[in-house]
């Protein structure tokens, strides 16, 4: 069972997970080899993967807001009072893979994380959107995903 708090109707729901044809361009071969990520894959489920199954309904999230193209859940392990990671429910590795193929989907993915800010309080104190690329960025879940940070002081330089 999954926890929604803001929706009155699981995300698979209210945008079944279908398959998509004539999708952008596939992520080209400078993605190959980027944890194992299979790029020929870009854009389709990825049975391996976390947030894919978040999208499918496989795993429990606390869904606070969602599209016909992204869904944003509360992080499980939150470093700011709000902490709500944005994910295309597509699968691409990172926000330049999603960029490259998807570049509406990028752009619904960051405002996506606008309106959450909205919901969250957040636009007149302020918030952060934050893409980790890469392992030594600190990314671990390599479906492309932006958190979207508020409710304390965020420093910079970041951490
Ligand atoms: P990354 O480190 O890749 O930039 O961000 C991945 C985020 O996913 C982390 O902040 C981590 O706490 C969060 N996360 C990992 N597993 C789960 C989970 O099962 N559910 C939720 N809601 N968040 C998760
Ligand atoms: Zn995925």
């Amino acid at each position: 069972m999954r926890a929604v708090t803001a929706q009155p109707a699981s995300p698979g729901a209210l945008f079944p997970l279908v398959p998509r044809a004539g999708r952008g361009r596939r992520a080209g071969p400078e993605r190959a080899g980027v944890c194992g990520y299979d790029p020929s894959m870009a854009g389709e489920p990825q049975a391996d993967c976390l947030f894919c199954k978040i999208v499918a309904g496989d795993v429990p999230a606390t869904v606070v807001h969602e599209t016909e193209t992204t869904l944003a859940f509360r992080d499980i392990n939150p470093q700011a009072p709000t902490h709500v990671l944005v994910i295309p429910r597509a699968h691409y590795a990172d926000a330049a893979a999603l960029t490259d193929a998807e570049p509406t989907v990028a752009a619904d993915v960051v405002r996506a994380a606008g309106r959450v800010a909205e919901q969250e309080g957040a636009v007149e104190s302020g918030y952060r959107i934050v893409f980790n690329t890469g392992a030594g960025a600190g990314q671990t879940v390599f479906h492309a995903h932006a958190h979207v940070l508020a409710g304390r002081g965020l420093n910079w330089p970041p951490g």
